[in-house]
């Protein structure tokens, strides 16, 4: 196939219906027929990328082989689709403004005055089809984040409204995901607001192809007529999307509605097979069909917003479906624990796994949850901070060293296990200056790690800026502490355990990234297996 096909995904009426999740299972839909799909995510906001966005404001940041900071749906991308992203992925406002912007100080625009159309929607459109461009995709789905009317995303529409126009018909269609909203008090489902989001995609000079519509309630068959009838589709298009009970649910949903059917119909292409979704089922059987049931303790200080911790979760339902379990995921805010009250709070976990995380806040109660996890032989994993709180923890109660601490929560600690890797001391901006992305991972014989990968070299992705400090290596060692995973240029120690406790282990990096419903992470398959071990004992 030569002409890569385009489709775009807006958003009508509020946010937050799950675009990303509809493009995700579109995606896997037309990957399971045959076809090489990828999804690409347009930002409104300023940031260059969400990288210095709290938590807070935009979930998780989601981090890709390659390094970029990214929004949270990428990682459902990955998660769907088991094809890795990359920067190219996740386009800002921020991006698309400081690339133009660089290029006019270079003089590139001639002496032209530089203007929102045409120079950031060029600019936009050639994202839009930097992906499609490499031969490497039939066919590439761009959710345009936020909702339609948005000042922020108008660029973004008319980008959208001049690509279809130059991609001509069949090459591009767009898909609008709006909802259709229950009164409960007149019993009644509404087609208006679905009717003036469509209208003002119109205005824009966008005709929406297909509509997906979010419901709490089945649409019946006059009211799909009647959304068709007003907003200029055919009946087949108007696609039902009603809450379900898991996201990985939606691509079987999508599929009884003709979501890839009619898009396939709308770009010209060949239905080829019928989806081949047996081993996405077969994780959905196990899923919902588990032999055992355990409580793991997430411990982090962004509790409150669950998708700050996204692909944790994630890759809890992975590794619990591949080990017939279902996980509950209890949220334990740190900055509420403390040695007296932890054996109560902590009481009925049967696993402990201690969150990534920035800055001082709730950092003493991570400690003290370390200590409870190591002293009480609990299954205990360590992501990122995590893993450095399991090495203060070590250095603090067993080497002794009382004031042992990270130099990022106390500069002029006499103890700094963990510290600043030298390149990282003179950076003064906080944009994509941590180390990012992918990399390699010596596992040494005979310990937990190489046990759980089963293979002694891996590549997994980092986002921080403070390391195990290198000079605390031996003295460790000698306490019972196993470096288990060393940076094989560097030297840098990524991995560490503890082989008298029955599971503790800590990694700098963060396995969570790469967990998907195909391959789910065997850190995360390990460590539930083994709280499911403690719960049997
Ligand atoms: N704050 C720590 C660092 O920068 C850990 C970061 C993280 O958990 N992602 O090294």
């Amino acid at each position: 196939m030569n002409q890569t096909k385009y489709i775009f995904v807006t958003g009508g009426v509020t946010s937050s219906l799950g675009k990303g999740i509809i493009a995700a299972s579109l995606a896997k839909l037309l990957q399971a027929r045959g076809y090489r799909t990828t999804i690409q995510k347009f930002d409104p906001y300023i940031n260059v990328d969400p990288g210095t966005l709290n938590p807070y404001e935009h979930g998780e940041c989601y981090v890709t082989d390659d390094g970029a900071e990214t929004d949270l749906d990428l990682g459902h991308y990955e998660r769907f689709l088991n094809v890795p992203t990359s920067q190219a992925n996740n386009v800002t406002t921020g991006r698309v403004y400081l690339s133009v912007i660089e290029k006019e100080r270079r003089g590139e625009f001639l002496g032209k005055t530089v203007q929102v159309v045409p120079h950031i929607t060029n600019e936009i459109k050639q994202r839009m089809q930097l992906l499609g461009q490499s031969g490497d995709y039939d066919i590439v789905i761009t959710e345009i984040g936020g909702t339609v009317g948005d000042i922020e995303s108008l660029p973004y529409i008319e980008s959208v409204r001049q690509l279809l126009w130059e991609l001509g018909d069949e090459n591009g269609i767009v898909i609008h995901l709006t909802l259709v909203p229950y009164l409960a008090a007149a019993g009644e489902l509404k087609t208006k607001p679905t009717q003036h989001s469509v209208k003002t995609l119109m205005e824009s000079g966008i005709k929406a192809d297909i509509l997906v519509c979010r419901t709490e309630h089945e649409l019946s068959d006059d009211l799909r007529q009647k959304l068709a009838l007003f907003c200029n589709v055919k009946k087949e298009a108007v696609i039902q999307s009603i809450d379900a009970s898991t996201i990985y649910d939606v691509p079987n949903l999508m599929l009884e509605e003709g979501l890839d059917k009619v898009a396939l119909k709308k770009l010209g292409l060949p239905e080829k097979q019928s989806p081949d979704l047996k081993q996405w089922n077969e994780f959905l059987h196990r899923l919902k069909n588990p032999k055992h049931t355990i409580n793991i303790g997430l411990v982090g200080k962004y509790v409150e917003l669950q998708d700050s911790y996204k692909s944790i979760l994630e890759a809890f339902i992975h590794a619990g479906a591949s080990n017939e379990t279902k996980v509950n995921v209890v949220s334990v805010h740190s900055e509420y624990l403390d040695a007296k009250n932890i054996a109560e709070k902590l009481k009925d976990l049967d696993g402990i796994l201690v969150a990534p995380g920035f800055g001082n806040r709730g950092i003493e109660g991570k400690i003290e949850t370390v200590r409870y996890a190591r002293e009480n032989n609990i299954p205990f994993l360590g992501i990122c901070l995590g893993m450095q709180m399991a090495v203060i923890e070590f250095a603090r109660n067993v080497l002794g060293y009382a004031d042992a601490n990270s130099t990022e929560m106390n500069e002029s600690t006499a103890h700094p296990v963990i510290n600043l890797m030298e390149e990282q001391k003179d950076i003064e901006n906080m944009g994509g200056t941590m180390r990012l992305g992918a990399w390699k991972c010596s596992l040494k014989n005979d310990t937990l790690a190489n046990k759980i990968y089963g293979k002694s070299e891996i590549m997994e992705r980092h986002r921080h800026r403070y390391e195990f400090n290198g000079d605390y290596l031996t003295e460790m060692e000698q306490k019972g502490l196993v470096a288990s995973g060393i940076n094989p240029d560097t030297g840098l120690v990524e991995v560490i355990e503890v082989p008298t406790h029955p599971f503790f282990i800590g990694v700098q990096y963060h396995p969570e990234y790469k967990s998907t419903v195909a391959n789910p992470h065997p850190l995360f398959v390990s460590f539930v297996a083994a709280a499911v071990q403690h719960k049997l004992k």
